[in-house]
């Protein structure tokens, strides 16, 4: 639909999320150990960000600020140049509890800025915790990854940056293929480039797909300019039969068509130019 780009393309991973299980797949990086093996390897085979949620030792969701703090640290000591995105989403904790991560000043974080249904509940992102989340990343000074479940959603990120509630300059992603939301349509995904481009021309942007999608959604974005995310988060198989060996290996299969669409892999220097982000030393 546009002209092919050729700006370097950054990639994503998602390395946990909260609902993949060992025992759907035996590679999601569950502990703090395996996260940051999983970090490094798919840093070493090209990704510049990591998406980040974290679990008890039973596999749990949490939002626990501590366990968060102890990821934060070792990916900073041992895959320093990774760009840290924690998640704020509501299946690992309620409320306030979501954003309390945020005084640890990651260099990114998701933000929700309305709710939608999820496969077996409602996504509930009240107006309120939306504002009170966006204000404390503004105040930690972390840049926000506005998550998009609805197109409605495209829109109420361009309200809250006219209102000056968020920064011009935010990373949004197009969320598709959760059951019960938004599905995995070229239609919708075209509506949502060309209104991010009239409406946010100052955001970076991507888009997730979930299950089989995630690779379709994956070669969208590349030839359409923008950026990539993958990971075990969102789906656990390479193919519809295959479990997918480890996060570096849904890495490497993004950067494989990175290169059959002639789209350069983004570098950390590059990604952190693309975004604007200032590397700084955290505490
Ligand atoms: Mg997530």
């Amino acid at each position: 639909m546009s002209k092919p780009s050729t700006e370097p393309c950054i990639i994503c991973v998602a390395i946990t999320g909260s609902l993949p299980t060992k025992e759907n797949n035996p590679a999601v990086p569950i502990s703090i150990d395996e996260q940051v093996e999983s970090c490094q390897q798919s840093f070493e085979a090209g990704a510049t960000i990591a998406h980040c949620h974290v679990r008890n030792d039973d596999q749990s969701p949490t939002s626990d600020p501590d366990r968060f703090m102890r990821l934060k640290e070792n990916l900073e000591r041992h895959c320093p140049d990774m760009i840290i995105q924690f998640s704020t989403g509501g299946r690992s904790g309620a409320g306030r509890e979501r954003g309390g991560m945020l005084p640890l000043r990651p260099h990114m974080a998701s933000l929700s800025v309305g709710s939608c249904n999820f496969p077996t509940r409602v996504y509930e992102n009240s107006p309120e915790l939306v504002d009170w989340l966006a204000e404390e990343m503004r105040g930690y000074g972390v840049r926000p990854e506005v998550e998009a479940f609805d197109l409605g959603h495209v829109y109420q990120a361009a309200t809250m940056v006219e209102d000056g509630r968020l920064p011009s300059n935010i990373h949004i992603q197009f969320v598709m293929g959760v059951k019960n939301a938004m599905p995995v349509d070229r239609e919708a995904f075209e509506f949502f480039v060309r209104t991010r481009e009239r409406l946010l021309p100052g955001a970076t942007w991507c888009a997730a797909g979930i299950g089989a999608g995630q690779v379709v959604v994956n070669e969208w974005c590349i030839r359409e300019g923008g950026h990539v995310r993958t990971g075990l988060e969102d789906n656990v198989r390479l193919d519809r039969t295959t479990l997918a060996p480890s996060n570096a290996a849904l890495v490497e299969r993004a950067t494989g068509l990175c290169e059959r669409f002639d789209r350069p892999v983004a570098t950390a220097a590059e990604a952190r130019s693309i975004l604007k982000l200032k590397r700084r030393q955290t505490g």
